[in-house]
């Protein structure tokens, strides 16, 4: 087994609790990087991704979502090469699919358990490994496939060499610098678009650009001094002999190492101005290939000894090239001849530079056989401390009752002001046993439960259902909510749940009906004293010119209609006469609820103010099923700007006390006479009626 080079782990999660606790899992086997969202990740893995073995990927997160990140991974062609695992609380098919759609390779749904995330991480890991190994054996396949065809080539080439009378080394030559040639122009541009393979096939071919010579007589190709014009014209010929016995392999035409040495062993002769053999082609009709190896068969030629001559240096040779002195050739490549001058002469003298390049990563079987990590760190346990207090805290501030149960420890966990409400522990150990709870919730309740989580699914997780529960000593109605916790195994199973109880009457209580409450009588709907005032402190502040009075009144015999028809008469009573004050005033006036059967409304007049009173008081004096209703008013009419609201209520409320005092069932509109009253008088406990006395 290969020793691991990188055991490196990214984990990508915008808190820093998820982080820490996937560190924990995995820390001690791996190096865990961090990054808090999906920019960083990226920019980790811009800069080091071949560090990586794997990594884990949260969706949600700001900057750059977990989609985004796979998106990038795509871009950059990482994703084939770097497993990613979702970690993720989205339980949607849509989203999960989406994931895999993007090269995902596995997708864990929180909340998971560690002993689960550390096996499918090293499983992922092991997977891919051994896809690179099987990679790797198909590598070497090829590679093997390919040296034996290069051998057939050589032997081929040397066999020509060897009728030539050369040294056996400038076909190897030849090829390898066609090969270093070929690779250079690529990079530098994009006029000939040709793959590693085509590249790799051309180098080959490079190795038959002679093979014409086998039809050259003996006494020309191996001539110890220059040829004559017609021994020229002859061993011209070869180029074109090479061609014909390749063109000749009809099964073989379409074959591209033998399309490529046809090219080259036909065209390795032509120049790039048109004057060379034997189809005077010029420029780019050249094959590259063809324009390849007739470059790098001279500078060999060059380079190396022959019977008939010294070799001439390197820089010599080069000089020659470039100042056009051994033919034609094409400005690009003889452009990357000088830019890459040192290279050509280091490439050289290593002739098997042409082996592939592959990667081969080991892993470490000590992986396969490790333990979860099963402590959690200090960071862990701190981040716990604290989501805990905040549950605590904000469970504390509920209503609902809260509630967790896990299958492993067999435990119900309940919030602490929901233990009280129920009048149970807050932990019970084993529920489904427990008298107490099977007397709070019912018999079967565990059972049934359980039943119905199992029938959730991950697109739907919520189960609910109304169920009474015997809380603060009575039954009441309660909204339970019920999410199942499952299991990483195929199918999953119900580990455990997690849920809460409301109470229907608290169920419906809203942001907005809280804010309501705090200005608003809950009874009649009506404003409460202290946001009566606060409005016509505001409209007495904002228009002090106009001219306001403020009626206040008392329902008569109220304790006698309470007494007689019971407090849910009385809150009718409340009720009506609510609606008949607001319908008998403008929306613009100012109506409350003072407390008990005490009310107060404020309004604007232009002319007769009496008219306007005897309007009010008329309709609000009315019939409640078998009560008459009647009332005792006060009102005060603001006699100067600037004239408090205290001083207002305080007018109407003696004239209020004048009309009880006067026998009730009547109004009147404070005058000063009244100013002493509370001083002078004691209110009457009149005989209650014997109108509204029961019958
Ligand atoms: P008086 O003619 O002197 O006003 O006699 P009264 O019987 O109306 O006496 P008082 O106004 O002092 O009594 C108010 C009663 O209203 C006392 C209380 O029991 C009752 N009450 C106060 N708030 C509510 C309520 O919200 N609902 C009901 N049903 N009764 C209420
Ligand atoms: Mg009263």
């Amino acid at each position: 087994m290969m020793i691991m080079q990188k055991k490196r782990i990214l984990v990508v999660d915008d808190s820093e609790m998820n982080r820490s606790i996937l560190a924990d899992i995995l820390d001690g086997e791996f190096e865990i990087t961090e990054a808090e969202n999906g920019l960083q990740a990226i920019d980790i893995l811009q800069k080091e991704s071949e560090d990586f073995l794997l990594v884990l990927l949260d969706i949600v997160m700001p900057e750059m979502d977990g989609f985004g990140v796979l998106e990038e991974m795509n871009r950059l062609k990482l994703i084939d090469n770097l497993p990613v695992i979702m970690v993720s609380a989205e339980t949607a098919s849509s989203q999960i699919e989406r994931a895999y759609e993007l090269g995902a390779t596995d997708f864990i749904i929180r909340p998971f358990d560690a002993s689960i995330v550390h096996r499918r991480v090293v499983n992922t890991i092991l997977l891919y490994a051994k896809q690179k190994k099987l990679i790797s054996i198909i590598e070497d396949q090829v590679d093997e496939k390919e040296r034996f065809n290069s051998l057939m080539v050589d032997i081929l080439s040397h066999i020509v060499e060897f009728r030539n009378g050369e040294s056996g080394l400038h076909i190897q030559h030849v090829r390898v610098l066609t090969n270093f040639l070929l690779t250079k122009l690529c990079e530098k541009t994009d006029r000939y678009p040709l793959s590693e393979t085509d590249i790799s096939i051309i180098s080959i071919a490079s190795a038959l650009h002679d093979i014409g010579k086998i039809g050259i007589d003996d006494h020309i190709l191996n001539k110890p001094g220059p040829l004559t014009d017609d021994e020229y014209v002859i061993m011209k010929t070869h180029s074109m002999i090479g061609a014909k016995i390749l063109d000749s392999l009809t099964m073989y035409k379409d074959n591209p190492l033998v399309r490529r040495a046809y090219e080259i062993c036909r065209w390795h002769h032509e120049r790039y101005d048109g004057r060379g053999y034997p189809d005077g082609l010029s420029g780019d009709k050249i094959p590259i290939g063809a324009q390849i190896v007739a470059l790098a068969d001279v500078y060999d030629a060059l380079t190396s000894e022959r019977v008939y001559k010294k070799a001439i240096s390197h820089e010599k040779a080069l000089e020659m090239i470039l100042d056009g002195k051994c033919g034609a050739f094409n400005p690009l490549l003889l452009k990357c001849l000088s830019e890459n001058s040192e290279d050509i002469r280091s490439v050289l003298k290593k002739p098997d530079v042409n082996v592939s390049r592959r990667e081969k990563r080991g892993f470490n079987d000590v992986l396969v056989h490790s333990k979860a990590g099963e402590v959690a760190s200090d960071r862990t346990l701190r981040l716990l401390d604290y989501e805990r207090m905040k549950y605590n805290f904000f469970a504390a501030m509920t209503e609902e009752i809260q509630f967790e149960y896990s299958m492993a420890t067999d435990t119900l966990t309940i919030s602490p002001l929901g233990a009280e409400k129920l009048g149970v522990e807050e932990v019970v150990v084993s529920p489904e046993k427990s008298e107490k709870l099977k007397e709070i919730i019912g018999g079967d309740w565990f059972r049934s439960l359980i039943d119905m989580l199992e029938k959730s699914t991950p697109e739907k997780p919520e189960i609910r259902h109304e169920k009474q529960l015997h809380c603060n000593g009575e039954y009441r109605w309660h909204n339970i909510i019920v999410r199942a916790i499952w299991t990483d195994e195929i199918p999953p199973k119900v580990d455990g749940f997690i849920g809460k109880a409301v109470d229907v009457h608290d169920a419906h209580i809203t942001i907005n009906e809280l804010k309501e409450n705090a200005t608003h009588d809950p009874l009649t709907d009506l404003l409460n004293r202290a946001e009566a005032k606060a409005q016509i402190e505001r409209r007495l502040l904002n228009y002090p010119n106009h001219k306001y009075a403020l009626a206040c009144f008392d329902i008569d015999f109220f304790k006698h209609a309470n007494d007689t028809y019971g407090h849910l008469f009385g809150d009718k009573v409340l009720k009506t006469i609510s609606q008949k004050m607001t319908h008998s005033i403008r929306a613009s006036d100012i109506c409350a609820r003072m407390g008990g059967d005490e009310f107060l409304i404020f309004f604007e007049y232009d002319t007769d103010i009496n008219a306007i009173i005897a309007r009010i008081f008329k309709s609000l004096c009315c019939n409640v099923d078998k009560f008459d209703v009647t009332i005792s008013m006060g009102i005060a009419e603001m006699t100067s700007v600037g004239e408090s609201y205290e001083e207002l209520f305080h007018r109407a409320d003696l004239a209020l006390y004048h009309s009880k005092q006067s026998g009730r069932n009547q109004y009147h509109l404070y005058d000063d006479s009244m100013k002493n009253i509370l001083a002078q008088s004691n209110i009457t406990d009149i005989d209650v009626p014997t109108d509204k006395k029961e019958d």
